[in-house]
């Protein structure tokens, strides 16, 4: 009967130790999440593809068209690259236009950063002039948070595809004046010029574009992890 006792008290203690362990690992994985920096969660970034918005006499709005080539085309062929990569990357990347046409005014796209919390926004475009001559890249920004991550994508972008570099230029367009999270507005060379037009046709041009803004963005959100939160 004692020894019925003694193995009972043994089973018991046994169950109390494993519950105690139990509890305590519980709360050091509570205490840990909760303590833990938001090492993955993924950044988010709006992808802007200019233009395709109806205009106020009911067209829709393509950007400048120059040799048979569409700006809104070009500009939304190298906005799907760029998706597919970031999201290859690590982003979460959602973009505001998703065919030829958006719903979304120019306002209403800079508010969608916001409204997601986003960590950048991206609007890219082509330059356009009334002569054939001017030609190369230049990004613009207009809050002060944003020009690092112009001057990174600027350099890049006009090392990896060898455009003649036209710097980063602060500029009030709307959509920056409107965003409330570091944004630029890419104008990724002149579809007035010529040469640069046929370029801007290769899709091997866009891969090769949204691949360097990714790296850029890439390494602009790597570079933050110590002051922000967001890191992945
Ligand atoms: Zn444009």
């Amino acid at each position: 009967m004692r020894m019925i006792h003694t193995r009972i008290t043994v089973l018991l203690a046994a169950m109390l130790c494993m519950a105690i362990a139990l509890l305590s690992w519980r709360a050091y994985e509570i205490h840990r999440r909760s303590k833990a920096p938001t090492i993955n969660k993924r950044p988010i970034v709006v992808i802007d593809a200019g233009h395709g918005t109806f205009t106020d006499i009911g067209l829709l709005d393509y950007g400048a068209t120059r040799h048979g080539i569409r700006e809104a085309d070009v500009v939304f062929e190298i906005a799907r690259c760029l998706h597919k990569k970031l999201e290859c990357n690590g982003w979460i990347a959602v973009t505001t236009r998703d065919g030829e046409f958006t719903p979304l005014s120019l306002i209403e796209r800079s508010m969608l950063a916001s409204y997601l919390g986003a960590d950048a926004f991206i609007s890219i475009h082509t330059n356009s002039f009334r002569t054939r001559h001017p030609s190369g890249l230049s990004v613009h920004y207009w809050s002060e948070e944003s020009k690092q991550l112009a001057e990174l994508i600027q350099t890049i972008l006009s090392t990896k595809l060898g455009m003649k570099d036209r710097g980063v230029v602060k500029h009030p367009f709307t959509v920056l004046v409107w965003a409330s999270v570091p944004a630029v507005l890419i104008e990724l060379g002149f579809i007035s010029n010529p040469q640069e037009a046929t370029r801007l046709a290769n899709p091997q041009f866009h891969r090769k574009a949204a691949d360097a803004i990714a790296q850029a963005l890439t390494l602009w959100i790597h570079s933050r992890c110590d002051e922000d939160t967001t890191c992945f």
